[in-house]
């Protein structure tokens, strides 16, 4: 007979197992690159293809087949239950989706990655999809599961993120369809010499049969590491306000015109970019950030007469983002007109939050709390792929702590018994929405949260890009 003691130790022995092979798959996605000895695989590059192998052959001990959309998703399904009232035919068919009368729930992140990345951002969503459906040892739930490895997130080759999670959503047009590469390829051309038909784009959409979306990823920030938690769940991505200020003023010599006497644009643009940082240090959860700037004419003996910044402002509340954008205007006019300069700004971009839902929010806090964690919430301040398929389904992330904070880069790490922590929390999470009859009855379904008319006309259209 097996002591308590004997089964914590047994259940310990299998977590450390599924957690060694979770970091030995990310390592071994790593690998399948476009460059040798670095991880670069962009959107239906080559190496894409022995990832999507490599997945297939995991799944398969478990009987889940793999199969490849027109946008280069790979989607897998874990049948859901037979039950004897619906008596699906469509449960049998492992890997297929198409069957719109299964309820299903999606989980996974994206497989492509940046230049020089490292093995966790995105992959670790996907492998961790796999461990959470190995770990169900053969157990139907209500509703299918179907995995998800996103073919593209960072736009890294088209400079356009998130194109297999916008096919996923029915965004994937004409538009973006003709975009090219730095090789003058387009994304259809892309989607045909990979051997996929542009032609079914429409059919990748997602169904009504989609329960909702849960994303693992890592963080990518120090937050997490900073208050000592291994895990979060994402309550909302932030909206952004992208900006560019030109401040203009005189160009003369720097050897013979006075201090009095100048209208310096690059001192100007200075002093404002002080003020950003201290208007932003000032609000709880904002983040304002000038990236770029570029002084005219640029040379050591001028007194720059052009000046030109880039703003980034982020926030979870749309409102706290816009007021803290409109405020950061009328301070570079301030400072403009005390300086008897000249400043116009242009916006690029206007991205509202995206809230994650709050029916499963709150499920992934109380699988937190109930596997010992505290169940902190967070905004997610990158864009990620749960923030395209929140305009379509019932979406949440769970975060998982990232060393360092460091991502985009070889260093990027994630802690073992974190893994352990989330592959728990994921399989709780399931449970709780397996026994859920609001869950399964849709009635945790939200009105549409983000109602088309609560946006401005420039976030309609950048919604729509
Ligand atoms: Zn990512």
């Amino acid at each position: 007979m097996t002591t308590p003691n004997a089964t914590i130790r047994n259940v310990r022995a299998a977590s450390d197992t599924a957690v060694a092979t979770i970091l030995e798959r990310c390592q071994t996605l790593a690998r399948f690159s476009e460059i040798p000895g670095a991880t670069r695989r962009t959107f239906l590059s080559a190496p894409m293809r022995e990832c999507h192998a490599e997945i297939a052959k995991w799944l398969a001990p478990l009987g889940v087949a793999t199969r490849i959309d027109a946008a280069g998703n790979l989607h897998a399904v874990y049948p859901a239950a037979v039950s004897p009232a619906s008596d699906s035919i469509a449960n049998s068919v492992a890997g297929s989706s198409l069957d719109q009368s299964v309820p299903t729930f999606l989980i996974g992140s994206h497989l492509d990655t940046v230049p020089n990345a490292g093995a966790y951002d995105g992959t670790l969503g996907v492998v961790l999809a796999v461990a959470l459906l190995e770990s169900l040892g053969g157990r139907r739930l209500p509703f299918a599961i179907e995995l998800l490895g996103l073919s593209e997130e960072e736009g890294v080759r088209f400079s356009v993120p998130f194109i297999g999670s916008r096919a996923l959503v029915g965004r994937l047009d004409e538009d973006l369809l003709r975009r090219t590469d730095a090789n003058g390829i387009s994304v259809r051309h892309a989607i045909e010499d990979f051997g996929l038909q542009p032609s079914a784009i429409p059919q990748v959409a997602l169904g009504s049969n989609v329960l909702g979306f849960l994303e693992f990823h890592i963080e990518q920030g120090p937050v997490l590491e900073d208050l000592g938690l291994p895990l979060a769940v994402v309550e909302a991505i932030a909206g952004q306000s992208r900006l560019e200020f030109i401040f203009s003023g005189r160009t003369n010599h720097a050897g013979t015109t006075p201090m009095h006497l100048r209208h310096d644009a690059l001192a100007g643009a200075a002093e404002w970019i002080g003020a950003v940082e201290r208007a932003a240090q000032s609000v709880p959860g904002l983040a304002a950030t000038v990236g770029v700037i570029e002084a005219k004419p640029g040379a050591t003996n001028c007194i720059a007469g052009q000046t030109r910044v880039s703003l980034d402002v982020r926030h979870a509340s749309d409102d706290t983002r816009r007021a803290a954008a409109s405020g950061l205007i009328q301070i570079a006019q301030q400072i403009a007109r005390a300086r008897k300069l000249q400043v116009e700004h242009k916006t690029l971009l206007e991205q509202p939050a995206t809230p994650m839902d709050p029916f499963l929010v709150e499920r992934l806090a109380q699988s937190l709390s109930a596997i010992g964690c505290q169940p902190h919430r967070m905004a997610s301040g990158a864009g990620h792929d749960a923030m395209i398929l929140a305009e379509r389904v019932p979406s949440a992330m769970l975060f998982l702590r990232t060393p360092g904070g460091v991502s985009h880069d070889p260093a990027e790490a994630v802690a073992p018994a974190d893994i352990a922590k989330a592959l728990a929390c994921g399989l709780h999470f399931l449970q709780q929405l397996a026994e859920s009859p609001d869950f399964l009855h849709r009635k945790y379904l939200q009105p549409e949260s983000l109602k088309p008319d609560s946006l401005t006309d420039s976030e309609k259209r950048t919604r729509r890009a």
